[in-house]
Parts: structure tokens; sequence; C-alpha cells
């Protein structure tokens, strides 16, 4: 499906004025990016403009679709029908035994979790491979033992269930919140308890989650502090809370301009590099904040971005440019395990004192 980018405007009376940065509340700022389309998915009509906080680097967009009129945004947005079945989960496939125990050998030693099928030596094949243990870290969002089977891990945007299978075979009771109700009812039926919604309107629980995961979400929120002031209260004292999203310090934002992937306007709203959504996450009250290594994603980054800037859709796959992207993207993740704040995502942890 190839489908032409949308000419015309977003309604005037769809739209809201920002005027100052949703994080920091600084006035001050400069144009970082304009007549920014919506060359990935094609659905949102609209140029839109992305300024940047002089303040603490956020970049936001202005003026921006009301969150009455946003989900026109998504209406050909990717949800999918069946939970991607992964490795780590027991019976899901019998054929990566090996992997399964490697992994829970590394898992056991770097992060604490008990496991009676770990490969005793397995975590050797992570301690000498920077890239090996990047990628292990990131498919369990570095997550820690839990310290009972009672602890609650929510995934704020969990779509149909991909992490919370993870999260639960890892022995988290695991709990998503997450606006599509088709890929909610595929996650709610793999038995998790899922809100169909926003975090605005979640019911939760007063200082009793352990962990909160936010994978790509943090960008489509109209007041990410508000939303991360929720979920701080939501934690209890020391838990933990994980994000992960587009970088705009990345060398993808840099190398495609306003055909970078990542911006996805109108549906980012605000965009962080690692200092400012550190920031934003101090605004909410959390400490500690740790830039994690990086998901190694930059192929995908560079494959869809160009197709973008040739004015392609980037949904129409191309394999002589899926491999020369495949091969860019490994020293850009080669680059990014050395440099985290320069990768195409970030990923940040902080706790709840
Ligand atoms: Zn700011």
């Amino acid at each position: 499906m190839s489908l032409p980018i949308q000419e015309d405007a977003w309604p005037d009376q769809d739209l809201e004025p920002v005027g100052r940065c949703p994080v920091c509340g600084d006035g001050r700022r400069a144009v970082w990016r304009e007549q920014v389309t919506d060359a990935a998915f094609r659905a949102a009509p609209g140029r839109w403009t992305l300024w940047r906080c002089q303040a603490c680097e956020t970049a936001y967009l202005d003026p921006r679709p009301t969150a009455a009129s946003i989900g026109r945004a998504y209406s050909r947005y990717y949800t999918h029908a069946e939970p991607a079945k992964n490795f780590l989960v027991p019976g899901d496939r019998p054929d990566l035994r090996f992997k399964r125990a490697i992994h829970l050998s590394h898992y056991r030693r770097d992060y604490g979790h008990p496991s009676d099928e770990a490969f005793p030596l397995g975590w050797l094949a992570f301690a000498w491979s920077p890239w090996r243990r990047a990628r292990a870290g990131q498919f369990i969002r570095h997550l820690p033992a839990p310290s009972t089977r009672a602890d609650v891990l929510l995934d704020v945007g969990c779509g149909d269930g991909g992490f919370l299978r993870v999260a639960r075979a890892l022995g988290y009771q695991a709990r998503g919140i997450e606006f599509d109700p088709v890929a909610a009812a595929t996650a709610q039926r793999e038995g998790f308890e899922v809100f169909v919604g926003g975090v605005d309107d979640a019911p939760l629980p007063d200082a009793g989650l352990a962990q909160v995961s936010l994978s790509h979400v943090i960008e489509h929120l109209h007041d990410p502090v508000a939303a991360l002031r929720r979920l701080h209260q939501a934690l209890r004292p020391g838990g933990r809370i994980w994000l992960q999203t587009p970088n705009i310090d990345s060398r993808g934002a840099e190398r495609f301009g306003v055909a970078w992937r990542g911006l996805e306007a109108p549906r980012h709203l605000v965009m962080f590099n690692a200092a400012s959504l550190m920031t934003a996450l101090r605004h909410a009250g959390f400490v500690d904040m740790r830039l994690m290594p990086p998901q190694l994603d930059a192929a995908f980054y560079i494959e869809q971005s160009t197709a973008m800037a040739a004015g392609l859709d980037p949904y129409q796959g191309d394999r002589g440019r899926r491999r020369a992207a495949r091969r860019e993207g490994k020293a850009w993740d080669r680059d990014a395990l050395k440099h985290p704040e320069h990768a195409e995502s970030i990923t940040v942890v902080a706790r709840r004192p």
C-alpha cells in the first residue's frame, strides 16, 4: 500500500498553541525542524514545526493537535493481532532452548534472576561482548529480579502484551495500559490485566508498583511531566521506571533532518535527548537517573529515513535499501555502544526515592 502524503492542513479549531517548553516551562526557544509531514504513516494532514527549548534542550511541536483531535493521527497506526513469541517464555520457542539457557545464565549473574534452567557457564558468551550484553539487557528492559512473586510491573503502552509476557516469565505480576482496544484485547486474551485508555485516566495504586516501563510512549503525551508525576506516585519507594524514546541528539536526526524516522509529526509531541529526559524525570520527583546501553536499532532508522528522504513509503520494503541500511546500521550501533547519548533512541532508568 502506497499512500500519498496528505496535503491538507490539520483543522485550525483542532490545533492548540504551546508557547513554552512543556518540560521546564521556559519560553526561550529556536526553530529546530520546519515543514515536517507525516511521511512515515501518511495518516495525518499538516506541516509541522518543532521548537527546541534553549533552557533544557527538549524539542516540542507548536502548534499541535489538541488532545481531543489527536486520535485522527493514529488512523493507520500499526497494531498486531498476535503477540510475538519469544525465547524467554517457556514453551514459546522450544527450538531456541539453548539461547534461553545461556541468556538465563547471564540474567542470573548480571540481574539476579534465579533460574534452574540456566546453562552454567552461559554468561561467558556475554562477558566479552558489549553488543550481546546490550541486546540481552534491552530484551528484558534491564529488569532486576522481583523481590517477591507479588511485585507488580506496569507497562504503559503495552500494545499486544509482548513485554508483559517477558515480565511474567521473569516472575512479575504484569499489567498494562493501552490506548488501542484491539491490541489491548490481544494482551487480555493472554490473561493480562490491561486498562484501555491513557495514563491520565488509568486507575493507579498509591505507592504500589515495583516497576514501570514506557517504550516509545513518552513522546506521544501532551503533558509528559504530569504523566511521570502520576507514575512516580504509583511506584513504591525504591520502585523503578524505565523509558525508551527516539533521541533528538542521534546521528540519524542530524543526518536526515526532517526525513528522520524518529520525528513522526504530529504523533510525537515532545521529544528528548538524554539530558532533557532526565530533566523531565527530575521535575517529576525521580532520582538516580541512568542512561542505559542502547537499543541497537540504527538499521531500522536508516532504512526508513532513507526511503522518506527520497519521498517513498518506508513500509514498501526494498531489498537493496535494507541491505545497505543493515551494513551502515551495524557501524552506527557499534559507535552507539560507546556513545549512547547519540544512539537513535535513548533508554533511561530512574527510581522513586
Ligand atoms: Zn525546556
